[in-house]
């Protein structure tokens, strides 16, 4: 038996039987969210005893849908470092900015979360197969982990998916299929397909655990800031996976009353290319609506109708926060800055957090003493490279080479 007491619907409140595989809603379509009895995990699990556990996401047990005993499929995700950027901060006129480095996940993505949990319980229930349609980094990780739990995997990207993605599913096994159009012609795909094969369908947010997994990004969060929370989250937004489960874990830890006080302001970060949460904050729409020919570099951000769009909505708008697109020129700039101020070569899609923090501190949305969260959610070398310099290259005599190089570093 897991700590879960029962999935409901996030929209109507429909109960479903966790025992059973689920996917959305069996009367309204919408969102499921796995509810726990806080009571009981309260009882069974304390800080102290958290501490003594191995590092990684599944140290958090009590707070996952783990039945006891239930054997997780895993590569030790999690457990990731959240740092200090201070030479960042000074930068942007800033004292206290962390990044959570999710580049340093199994799969150089914060993927390996959701999918280790989606997979773990999938294969528990049953799931003889995995089909999943991905902007990139969610495909190359269902890959990894089907591989892990030897079972099959589809998966079904975009033409123009960065290459390292593919080539992840593919040496683990999957059967990849591109094609041309979004994750969205992608899903439609899958959803036919799934049934046909008899496997499990690991679309975002349309079954229960892959958010599971993201939330543990949120207790870690806790647990990194010694039990208490920032007062932003900038969170770059595809899907919405880590938006909603981050937030959905610090809920559970002020419930438990690990944490208190207000939920950190939640900013949604997006492309200017794709930006339906953005359009649809700004509009005060209820839910999002499909964006045509979406295009970004930053493929996680490449989701034109996201499923959980009214769900992010609530979200944004409940803890004050908003919603931030920023160029592509923009992002490549913030991606060189991050290396070159802090050394780490974080993917596309996070780099946008930091264009977007520039664009909020000129608006005065976050001044000098906020603090502040970004999730960096990828690792940029699965990523081809913004534009660089050419290295210089030495050529001739000895003598020739050292010239050339004292040339170019005068001391
Ligand atoms: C998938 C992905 C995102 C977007 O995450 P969602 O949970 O879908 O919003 C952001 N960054 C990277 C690197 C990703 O792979």
């Amino acid at each position: 038996m897991s700590f879960v007491s029962h999935v409901e619907c996030t929209v109507c409140g429909h109960r479903h039987d966790p025992k059973r595989p689920l996917t959305v809603c069996e009367t309204c379509g919408q969102m499921l969210a796995a509810r726990y009895d806080l009571e009981r995990v309260k009882a069974s699990v304390s800080k102290d005893a958290l501490r003594q556990r191995p590092p990684g996401m599944y140290r958090f047990r009590e707070l996952t849908p783990l039945d006891a005993g239930e054997v997780p499929v895993t590569l030790g995700e999690g457990g990731t470092p959240l740092l200090a950027l201070p030479r960042l901060a000074a930068h942007l006129g800033m004292r206290r900015l962390w990044a959570k480095d999710e580049g340093q996940n199994p799969t150089g993505s914060f993927k390996a979360r959701g999918l280790s949990m989606a997979i773990t319980r999938a294969r528990t229930l049953g799931a003889r197969g995995f089909v999943i349609p991905s902007a990139g980094n969610a495909g190359g990780a269902a890959a990894v982990y089907g591989a892990r739990a030897g079972l099959p995997v589809a998966v079904i990207v975009p033409r123009g998916t960065p290459p390292a993605a593919i080539a992840e599913a593919q040496i683990a096994g999957a059967h990849v299929f591109t094609l041309e159009g979004s994750i969205l012609t992608a899903g439609r795909v899958a959803a036919k397909v799934a049934p046909e094969l008899g496997w499990f369908d690991l679309s975002t947010l349309k079954e229960p655990y892959r958010l599971e997994g993201k939330k543990t990004i949120g207790l870690e969060l806790a647990a990194d800031l010694d039990w208490r929370m920032p007062d932003v989250l900038l969170y770059p937004t595809g899907g919405g996976t880590g938006l909603l489960g981050i937030p959905k874990g610090y809920e559970e830890l002020r419930a438990m009353g690990w944490l208190a006080g207000a939920l950190p302001r939640v900013f949604a970060v997006q492309a200017d290319g794709c930006a339906p949460v953005v359009k649809a904050f700004r509009e005060g729409a209820p839910t999002t609506t499909a964006w045509e020919n979406p295009t970004t570099h930053a493929a996680g951000l490449r989701v034109p109708s996201p499923f959980a769009g009214r769900q992010m909505l609530r979200v944004l708008r409940e803890t004050g926060g908003g919603a931030v697109a920023v160029s592509e020129t923009a992002i490549q700039d913030a991606q060189r800055l991050v290396a070159r101020l802090e050394g780490i070569w974080t993917a596309p899609e996070s780099a946008a957090l930091v264009a977007a923090l520039r664009v909020l501190k000129g608006r005065g949305d976050v001044v000098r003493d906020t603090e502040v969260t970004m999730i960096f959610t990828g690792a940029g070398l699965k990523y081809e490279p913004p534009p660089l310099p050419s290295p210089v290259d030495l050529a001739g005599s000895e003598e020739e080479l050292l010239a050339q190089v004292r040339r170019v570093i005068r001391p």
